[in-house]
């Protein structure tokens, strides 16, 4: 199943609790506008390429579009499209006053220089420039894209619009960007986690939790989590995995991630195969902060962790997901638990409109605040309506883009 029908599952379930009509479905299954530009542009040998550019936005019933850009060979209209509708549940579940978009570019930017990367992103925002802007449609990094792409945007659509920070963000802190943004997601993956096992009357300290990925997220996630208390028994990423049952040096792991490219040979636990990560008997927690679709009806029922925080976007699948809840494992969705990223997006965006900046502290107060009322709202509503986290996400989301979209009139 593709990650479009993944999300379109997930919110046919809800609208099913919802009893919302056909009609109502077909219309938050539509995207209100999908664009696709050609971008030609000039090599540095000479040569002249075309690519296909594309930004999906879902809905707009909250506020103005909001969803990343990823520069990626496997691009394509579909996933974008189900990317910006999750970004719509998303900004809704979290309550930050934005709808839902994604975009991208079809390219293997590794095949390009930075100039030509620059001027590809250039390119693309002389294309997009009349749908993207501070109130209609805010771009952010995502696959393959960060703060100089961010920082490129900003440069270009000023250039047409006059000076525009507030157009896209997780730009660079010296140019308008957040304190705290980076740290954001993970940050926010952090506090789930102990508000789950608050809820579930378990405590941090002490628990255990082996990540998938140690990237920008899981090693973030790793950070907080053992400051809160935490034990993070094993790490795993595309290189391998570590496991050490008395705890893994979280600072130390990421030193040798950075010198040596990945987790493999970090010598301060047991080798593992990436594979039994996930399987790992006597963890409390399991964090997948890599890639989707790893979480499958084949392995769904060999896990032994009791909660999942889904730190990665999509990482189970809908088979995975009815087994996991089957066999009582506490799941928290990704489109809350990896909410605050987007959070921290909001909190730039403000600071960008207000021309005033928030110390890194009131950044992270702000979200701590956003992630316990999330996960207070979507706890309640899945303790009354007996359903799933995940389930109680998108109906929370569903009410609160629904209820926008009647009182500003069906468009
Ligand atoms: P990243 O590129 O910084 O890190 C990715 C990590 O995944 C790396 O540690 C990499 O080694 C690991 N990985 C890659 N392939 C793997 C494999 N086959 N097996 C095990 N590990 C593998 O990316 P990130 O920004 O940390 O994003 C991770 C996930 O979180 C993605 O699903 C992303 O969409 C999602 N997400 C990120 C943010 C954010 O703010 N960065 C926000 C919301 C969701």
């Amino acid at each position: 199943m593709s990650s479009f029908e993944a999300t379109n599952h997930y919110f046919r379930k809800a609208a099913a609790i919802m009893q919302l009509s056909p009609s109502i479905v077909e219309h938050f299954q539509t995207p209100q506008r999908e664009v696709k530009v050609g971008l030609t542009l000039e090599m540095d040998n000479g040569d002249v390429r075309t690519f296909h550019g594309f930004r999906v936005q879902h809905d707009n019933s909250r506020g103005p579009y909001k969803g990343g850009l990823r520069y990626h060979p496997h691009v394509d209209p579909d996933e974008v499209k189900s990317l910006a509708s999750l970004m719509t549940w998303k900004t809704a579940v979290i309550d930050v006053p934005f709808g839902g978009a994604k975009g991208g570019i079809t390219v293997d930017p590794k095949t390009l220089s930075p100039a030509e990367v620059e001027r590809l992103t250039r390119v693309f925002v002389d294309k997009i420039h009349d749908v993207i802007g501070p109130q209609q449609d805010i771009p952010a990094p995502d696959v393959n894209t960060g703060a100089q792409h961010m920082a490129w945007i900003y440069d270009q659509y000023s250039k047409l619009h006059g000076h525009s920070p507030g157009v896209v963000t997780g730009k660079p802190v010296e140019l308008y960007g957040s304190l705290g943004r980076e740290a954001a997601t993970g940050r926010g993956v952090a506090i789930a986690t102990v508000e789950a096992l608050r809820m579930q009357g378990k405590d941090i300290k002490g628990a255990t939790v082996a990540l998938q990925g140690f990237g920008n997220v899981g090693s973030f996630a790793a950070r907080f989590l053992v400051d809160a208390g935490a034990v993070v028994t094993a790490i795993g990423d595309h290189t391998g995995a570590v496991r050490n049952v008395h705890g893994l040096d979280v600072g130390k792991a990421l030193a040798h991630v950075r010198k040596t490219g990945g987790i493999k040979g970090f010598d301060g636990g047991d080798a593992l195969k990436s594979a039994d990560l996930m399987l790992l008997e006597s963890v409390d927690v399991l964090v997948p902060a890599a890639l989707g679709g790893v979480i499958t009806r084949d392995n769904a029922r060999d896990i032994r962790a009791s909660v999942i925080v889904e730190g990665a976007n999509g990482p189970t699948t809908p088979e995975a997901d009815a087994i996991l809840d089957e066999r009582g494992v506490l799941q928290v969705p990704d489109i809350y638990a990896n909410a605050g990223g987007v959070t921290v997006s909001y909190f730039e965006w403000v600071q960008n409109l207000q021309q005033f900046t928030w110390t890194e502290d009131e950044v992270n107060e702000k979200l701590k605040a956003k992630m316990i009322r999330g996960f207070e709202t979507i706890w309640k509503v899945a303790t009354e309506k007996k359903v799933s986290l995940r389930t109680a996400a998108f109906l929370v989301a569903i009410g609160r883009v629904g209820k926008a979209r009647v009182l500003r009139g069906l468009s």
